[in-house]
């Protein structure tokens, strides 16, 4: 009973901190209009390509768009530029994400008042300034550059700023997570890669790639290196997610880690039921197999849509709370300086937390982390503070000059 009466206090301290924990809508309303928030992975572009979607417009299906940006008081996205490395040799690669390029260049140019491209911190900020929500790109996958410095280079000039090492396929030149290895991580070749985007000023993006990869990408990467989208290993055992040492070592690096927002990657219990469901996973290949690979793909994506519905309302959607773990180990264990925002939004099968079904719901975010305790500043930088640190940094340390022309290719 002593205890009991002692105790009485404390309760009242934690019920009392517990009550505090209702948050005042007008305080996230604040904290959004003085964020820089970035998201650092975007797969709208598919839609953009095969589709003809169109950003500006406010869409009932995908999770991207203007108006839902300004819902969502994004400042600017990195919409990916992304092939599958099996069903397209590294030429047609290269044409494929010509193409996607060519689309993000092109609804920028039609739409002036609305968006601008971005290739640098201060033009996001400046874009922001303006009104406009700023759109950024980065390649998704090594095999994109066919082992050819001079394609990185070419991407780098249409204005990527970020190169995802590898995809779901080993490149010659650097192992992914999603195979056994091959290379022992990055090669000699993998290595100039790093190099060359560091000199050039293109964040090194680690997200997919195998520990090893990370480990030497961190070793020779002589500016931060970014997940663009990863989440945590220790919260949903997945080899694409990040282990608690991963998470350390980027931090003593000075990159981030963007945490993926796909349900496969935040619940272990969610991933194994999603890999219960593979008669769906063989309806979407089939679809895909079935559409040509340039051309004519509009069919592909409302019979993608229609196949995600099914499997969602089969598996639910994880709460949001799971979402906000990641989010809180990641900060945990690699420090708040380290961690953004990395969605996969119309990347991941529009499988997304209940509360984070698209871009506007990022209020969504910012009451959980404030629920959490989390101070305004502390929140700032998440949402895109970290970003801009890193993507400063890259800038700061590339732009030299071009080297005289000479071999570019690695020979294999
Ligand atoms: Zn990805």
């Amino acid at each position: 009973m002593r205890g009991a009466t002692r105790l009485a206090p404390l309760l009242l301290v934690a019920c009392c901190a517990a009550a505090q924990t209702k948050i005042d809508p007008a305080r996230v309303e604040r904290l959004l209009r003085r964020a820089v928030v970035l998201d650092l992975h975007d797969d709208t572009t598919q839609m953009m390509v095969d589709e003809g979607y169109d950003l500006t417009t406010h869409h009932d299906f995908g999770q991207v768009d203007v108006p839902r940006m300004r819902q969502g008081h994004a400042a600017g996205v990195f919409l990916s530029i992304w092939t599958d490395a099996v069903r397209y040799t590294p030429p047609e690669s290269i044409r494929r994400a010509l193409e996607q390029i060519d689309a993000v260049r092109g609804a920028v140019a039609r739409h002036p008042a609305e968006m601008a491209l971005a290739t640098t911190a201060d033009q996001v900020m400046a874009a922001r300034k303006r009104g406009q929500i700023a759109i950024l790109m980065g390649v998704e996958g090594g095999h994109m550059i066919d082992s050819d410095l001079a394609v990185l280079r070419t991407y780098f000039d249409l204005g990527v700023r970020y190169l995802t090492l590898t995809h779901t396929e080993h490149t010659p030149w650097a192992d992914t997570s999603s195979q056994p290895p091959a290379h022992n991580g990055l090669t000699d070749f993998g290595r100039q890669v790093v190099r060359e985007m560091n000199r050039l000023g293109m964040m090194v993006d680690i997200s997919h790639v195998s520990d090893k990869t990370f480990y030497d990408a961190v070793e020779t990467s002589a500016a931060p290196v970014i997940a663009s989208h990863s989440s945590c290993r220790a919260l949903a055992d997945v080899p694409r997610n990040m282990t608690d040492d991963m998470l350390r070592a980027l931090a003593k690096n000075g990159g981030v880690v963007h945490i993926n927002y796909f349900e496969g990657f935040l619940d272990r219990g969610f991933t194994d039921r999603l890999g219960g469901l593979q008669d769906f996973q063989a309806q979407q290949d089939a679809r895909e197999a079935e559409a040509p690979k340039f051309g004519d793909r509009a069919k592909l994506g409302p019979a993608t849509r229609a196949i995600n519905a099914q499997r969602i309302a089969r598996l639910g959607r994880v709460p949001l709370i799971r979402l906000l773990d990641h989010f809180d180990h990641a900060v945990k264990v690699a420090g708040v300086d380290h961690v953004g925002l990395g969605s996969d939004f119309d990347g991941a099968d529009d499988l997304f937390p209940e509360g984070m079904e698209d871009i506007s719901k990022i209020p969504n975010l910012v009451r959980g982390l404030m629920e959490r305790g989390y101070s305004d500043q502390d929140i700032l930088k998440i949402l895109g503070g970290n970003t801009l640190r890193v993507m400063r940094e890259v800038e700061a340390r590339g732009a030299g000059p071009r080297p005289a022309a000479a071999s570019q290719a690695a020979s294999f």
